[in-house]
């Protein structure tokens, strides 16, 4: 198998041409939500219909970090290291504190219950934007079947103060959502129909603008994404990782032979790409590093 597929020349200064992609576990039934904890040398990722978060580390391999997990999606770290969890189960946006204790940071709003929050992306003022589609209360395959009780599939914001107050409300499945490594703009994936990343642009208040399509992402869909140094994006597809130049032109994909749904730069010097595929954790490493945390 062909490892690269080299759609522009600008491509080739994003890869390592001899590197190849490492399986470092199998064993999930469907794996999201990798986030890379470099002050402990570990990777965390979501199985979802397992039910746990694992770990892996260079030294040590893989191990169960929790289970039961309440059915965790997406995850992200706040500005102080903190694990920020979307959860299915408890409908969900968790942080795990220092001391391993677990706060909600919302479940509701206006009293009504989330429907499963999907992926997540922490501002550097410490506010914490999430999507929210159905997906984990459809079935009891990866999470609780429920019925939905709002009215929409919303992305939302945790303001600073703890304030939930709704983003959008005119996306069909939103779900992978990230910002710029500058922050002026925030990226958010649909997975329903269209198939296709929207990007909005973030004035100095924080509040956000347009929201025209960045890219239509095929096959597969977009589910999570991340951004390299030089604000390229790469996201997860059908066919593998695709990387996209800033202006939306698509410069090539690195090839995993399962779907994938999200991926996470890290390693030492943040330039090894983690991928979550369906039943496998893969890695490459990359020329590109990944772009700093909040
Ligand atoms: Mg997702």
């Amino acid at each position: 198998m062909e490892q690269y597929e080299i759609v522009d020349d600008r491509f080739k200064s994003c890869i390592a041409g001899a590197a190849r992609l490492e399986k470092l576990y199998e064993g999930t039934r469907w794996a999201e939500g990798p986030v890379w904890f470099g002050d402990r040398g570990c990777l965390l990722w979501s199985d979802i219909p397992n039910d746990r978060i694992l770990r892996w580390s260079e030294e040590t391999g893989v191990s169960v970090y929790r289970q039961p997990a309440g059915y965790s999606n997406g995850n992200t770290r706040d500005g102080d290291g903190r694990l920020i969890t979307c959860q299915h189960g408890l409908r969900s946006v968790t942080r795990t504190e220092h001391d391993g204790s677990i706060t909600v940071l919302a479940d509701t709003y206006q009293g009504k219950r989330l429907n499963s929050p999907n992926d997540v992306a922490v501002k550097s003022d410490g506010s914490i934007w999430f999507t929210d589609p159905p997906y984990g209360i459809m079935s009891d395959y990866e999470g609780y079947k429920s019925e939905r009780e709002l009215e929409k599939n919303y992305v939302f914001k945790i303001s600073t103060d703890g304030t939930l107050s709704i983003l959008f409300d005119d996306f069909d499945m939103p779900n992978g959502i990230a910002f710029s490594p500058d922050e002026s703009r925030l990226y958010v994936s649909d997975t329903g129909k269209p198939k296709s990343i929207r990007v909005f642009d973030i004035d100095d208040s924080g509040s956000p603008s347009g929201g025209e399509t960045f890219a239509e992402i095929s096959p597969g869909g977009p589910d999570g994404f991340r951004f390299d140094a030089s604000g390229r994006l790469w996201t997860s597809a059908g066919d593998g990782v695709h990387c996209y130049s800033p202006d939306g032109e698509l410069l090539g994909k690195v090839l995993v032979p399962e779907t994938v749904a999200n991926v996470e730069f890290g390693g030492a010097k943040r330039n090894r790409l983690f991928i979550t595929a369906t039943t496998s954790l893969y890695a490459i490493y990359v020329t590109a590093n990944g772009a700093r945390l909040p």
